[in-house]
């Protein structure tokens, strides 16, 4: 199957040949054809997938196809997401996939100010992505209608009612009108979901494709835990295993991208930085590098590396965690394919153990912990996450430190700072270390592997490379 078989047009095709898809997903062969046709659809797919492109690109077909003149306050799509992450995921997918096709989205989330949210929506827009509770703001205060809505998207409808977004959510429906195409994506189907999809969907196409968790579950897995300063010499002591002939790092930011290629590139580790400030041909110019073996590590933001795809890259390397738990998946999925072996490395500084809790709840299994490393953080390894809690209330924006205070898709409840959700320091079973003070306790770092210091914790394997991770 190839996208060309869906009758997309031409600026579609040619916006996924940019992103260097070179064929559907599982979700998107079995998705879009109904989609093209106008049909309802209730999806069980989760964020990794690609199940943005399945109902971004039909859309954007559509959209094309009978194009209206803007009107101020207006719009066509509505895409509701739980969370300004996915929400700004999914207009930056609009951005890409509709590049050529000359149509108009925007994004609004709240813990921000609205003004130009505003003004946006004062424009007209043909796509509004946005989170339930600032979206109602913004109808209560008439700068936006949702009575021209042709498409109703309810993306990551579970994580929407976990979130305690029912109601918004009912109230929003309320305002679109009933002759729509509505299309309803959820990781998983409890009986809550389906009563909401009976509501809102009319004789939907039910599709289905394995949960992305389950690819987890193939490769090797280990996390190393690290103070944030320490993490690019942990990654160079890594590198200095000439086994790694090939990995592929990720950062969260496009600015740390580029400080890890440089430090990797001092050291003598020929390296790229690929991300969205980078132009296509700098970017493809990386990737050739790195498939022909004159690279040895590629630096990429998630955005970045959609669509790599290189056959037997064994490492992937995680410089930091995503926020997104779904993106972990899809990133260790880069390694490990076609049944090849496949290492996945984590580091986790202090403010991102929330992070890592989620992420191991979404893959359902604790990952092995490191403990043998010449940066070892003061903070000791934390106690195992309890797999069995349901995933987080709250939207990621406000784990740890990185909070900027939420609206009402944030919100509160969550540790801040640096004493996340698991045991830290004297404070939970297996946490080791210092006593979890935020100060680095004096400590000679090592200059080579050669003067590793002795381990902090006592329950590794034995050995301190990649392969050979200890269990927590
Ligand atoms: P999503 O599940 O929509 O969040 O997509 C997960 C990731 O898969 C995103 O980084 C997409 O850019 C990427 N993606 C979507 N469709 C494809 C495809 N057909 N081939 C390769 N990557 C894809």
């Amino acid at each position: 199957m190839q996208f060309s078989d869906f009758g997309l047009s031409q600026p579609v095709l040619r916006a996924v040949g940019e992103e260097g898809y070179s064929e559907p997903t599982p979700i998107q062969v079995k998705a879009i054809p109904h989609v093209m046709e106008g049909r309802d659809l209730l999806g069980c797919a989760q964020t990794g997938t690609g199940k943005t492109a399945a109902f971004a690109l039909p859309i954007i077909e559509r959209l094309a196809k009978t194009r209206v003149p803007r009107v101020a306050k207006r719009v066509r799509v509505l895409v509701l997401s739980p969370t300004r992450e996915l929400a700004s995921q999914i207009g930056e997918s609009f951005a890409s996939y509709g590049r050529h096709s000359g149509i108009t989205s925007t994004v609004i989330f709240g813990g921000v100010n609205q003004s130009r949210q505003v003004e946006m929506l004062a424009r007209g827009v043909d796509v509004l992505v946005a989170t339930p509770g600032r979206l109602l703001d913004l109808m209560n205060q008439k700068a936006v209608t949702l009575a021209h809505i042709e498409v109703f998207v309810l993306d990551e409808a579970d994580r929407m009612l976990d979130m305690g977004f029912i109601h918004d959510v009912r109230k929003i429906a309320a305002e679109v009108p009933k002759v729509r195409q509505t299309l309803l994506f959820s990781a998983t189907m409890p009986d809550d979901i389906r009563q909401l999809a009976s509501k809102l969907l009319d004789n939907p196409v039910e599709v289905a494709v394995t949960p992305v968790a389950s690819t987890a579950e193939k490769i090797d897995q280990a996390i190393y835990f690290v103070e944030k300063a320490d993490k690019r010499s942990l990654l160079g002591w890594i590198l200095e295993d000439t086994r790694i002939d090939r990995a592929l790092v990720f950062t969260r930011t496009k600015h740390s991208a580029n400080r890890v290629a440089e430090f990797l590139d001092k050291r003598g580790i020929r390296s790229a930085a690929i991300h969205g400030n980078k132009s296509q041909n700098a970017r493809e110019r990386a990737l050739d590098g790195f498939k022909r073996g004159t690279l040895r590590v590629l630096v990429a933001t998630d955005i970045a590396a959609r669509g790599i795809d290189i056959d037997q890259l064994a490492y992937v390397i995680n410089f930091d965690l995503p926020n997104v738990p779904e993106a972990y998946v899809h990133r260790i999925g880069r390694t490990g394919r076609a049944g090849a072996a496949g290492q996945a490395l984590s580091f986790c500084e202090a403010e991102e153990r929330p992070y890592l809790a989620d992420i191991e709840r979404l893959i359902q299994m604790n990952l092995d912990a490191v403990s043998k490393h010449p940066y070892p953080s003061p903070l000791g390894v934390p106690a195992k996450t309890d797999l069995t809690n349901r995933r987080n209330q709250q939207a990621p924006a406000s784990y740890g430190a990185r909070s900027s205070g939420g609206g009402r898709s944030g919100g509160g409840g969550r540790p801040q700072g640096q004493g996340g959700g698991r045991a830290q320091g004297n404070g939970g079973g297996r946490a080791q270390g210092n006593g979890g003070n935020a100060a680095r306790p004096p400590q000679q770092k090592p200059r080579s592997p050669q003067d590793r210091p002795q381990a902090t914790t006592t329950h590794d394997a034995g050995h301190n490379r990649p392969r050979h991770a200890g269990t927590r």
